[in-house]
């Protein structure tokens, strides 16, 4: 079976190339060709050797994502389904900003993790993504969009591991991975503009601090370990304390100083002022005393099976408020492509029915909310 190139980080690819009996800036043109240039076929890379070409095209290959669909939404929103076999499908969403552009990428078919509030918990866990699905997404994304475009040079400036999936339940297929995002020779991207969201694998956390730290978006969304259990039951694992004795670790690394609170607003469940004092509480007084937190609330995206609802919008800004008052940057995720299927938690999973899926997007476009702002903290 010849290998995906697209599995490799740059330094996968020399020890890929050294294994032909090739230099070292050999594949740095190579990976260029692949991840700079958006080329699949060895034979259009025109400045390597022909007999390269060769034991590449004997040995290797070059394979992104089948797309399934793609649909995009009047404020200019993207949302691409793609083929990961078996019946399953992940999802890579881009929306345009005047300033950036960010993708939502995945990085599991389904989750482990099976919060509440989210469909792709309730759908379960199909399997892991390869490192060169993950960065497949990226390199469709960008490609497609600058041909689109007709313009050379990067359209996505940000990256956000918030598509289906738990990245740090993926770690060594996500590191790799991320190290094409960051290089130079690859898209270039910066750490503060790459976010990695967790629901708080504590071990994973520490480890990523050492190996590749970025920025960082931690998926609280209780104040207390009562409630966090409930709804988001890796939280008996790592609780509280510990998920925030390692976000506490991981600034010491983190290209930013500080640290993202993701926090679903879900009505009468973590959104009443009580909740919200203990909140302030918590970072204040308790587990999360000196850490330098933002907070970025996000409306809930209902679901038939949650059995949950959304705050009401004067209930999140009531929230937000007695945390911005208290001092802590607080954003409210702003709803974007409300007129495509693509929102936090409501992306698809298991496809064993792909027609009903394809006529399901058609038919019922679902409000969603976008990962505007989440990306936005990191930009001061
Ligand atoms: N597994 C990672 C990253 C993917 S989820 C994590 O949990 O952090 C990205 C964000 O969307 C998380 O903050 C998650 O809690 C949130 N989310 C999940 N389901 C949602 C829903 N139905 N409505 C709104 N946000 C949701
Ligand atoms: Fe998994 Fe994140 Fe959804 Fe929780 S919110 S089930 S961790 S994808």
């Amino acid at each position: 079976m010849h290998v995906n190139l697209l599995d490799f980080d740059r330094d996968g690819l020399i020890g890929h190339c050294a294994s032909l009996g090739e230099k070292g800036f050999r594949a740095t043109q190579l990976f260029r060709w692949i991840h700079q240039r958006g080329v699949a076929d060895f034979s259009h890379m025109t400045d390597l050797a022909q007999s390269l070409r060769q034991k590449l095209a004997n040995s290797a290959r070059v394979e992104g994502l089948k797309p399934l669909s793609q649909h995009q939404s009047a404020d200019g929103t993207i949302k691409w389904l793609f083929d990961v076999g078996d019946g399953n499908a992940i999802e890579t969403v881009f929306i345009p900003e005047d300033d950036r552009g960010t993708l939502c990428i995945s990085s599991q078919a389904g989750c482990a993790v099976g919060c509440r509030f989210c469909s792709t918990g309730h759908q379960g866990f199909s399997r892991q993504l390869s490192s060169g699905e993950i960065i497949a997404q990226l390199w469709h994304a960008e490609h497609y969009l600058r041909t689109r475009l007709g313009q050379s040079e990067r359209v996505i400036s940000n990256v956000v591991m918030m598509g289906m999936g738990e990245p740090l339940q993926n770690y060594h297929a996500l590191v790799p991975a991320l190290r094409a995002m960051l290089d130079d020779h690859g898209y270039g991207l910066s750490r503060r503009r790459l976010t990695v969201s967790t629901s708080g694998v504590v071990p994973m956390i520490e480890r990523l601090a050492q190996d590749c730290p970025v920025a960082l978006a931690v998926s609280l969304h209780a104040p207390t370990d009562e409630l966090r259990d409930q709804l988001v039951p890796i939280n008996k694992k790592y609780p509280l304390a510990e998920l925030l004795q390692a976000c506490q670790g991981y600034l010491a690394h983190a290209p930013r100083d500080f640290i993202t609170f993701e926090y679903c607003m879900l009505d009468g469940v973590n959104d009443r002022d009580e909740d919200a004092r203990a909140l302030v509480e918590l970072m204040r007084h308790g587990a999360g005393q000196g850490i330098h937190a933002k907070f970025n609330l996000i409306p809930f995206n209902p679901f038939p099976a949650s059995g949950l609802r959304r705050s009401s919008a004067a209930q999140v800004q009531r929230f937000a408020q007695h945390l911005q008052d208290r001092g802590f940057v607080t954003t409210v995720r702003k709803t974007r492509g409300d007129d495509i299927d693509a929102a936090c938690g409501q992306l698809a999973g298991d496809v064993k029915d792909r027609t009903d899926v394809a006529s399901r997007m058609n038919r019922h476009p679902i409000p969603i909310a976008i990962e505007k702002s989440e990306a936005r903290p990191h930009e001061h």
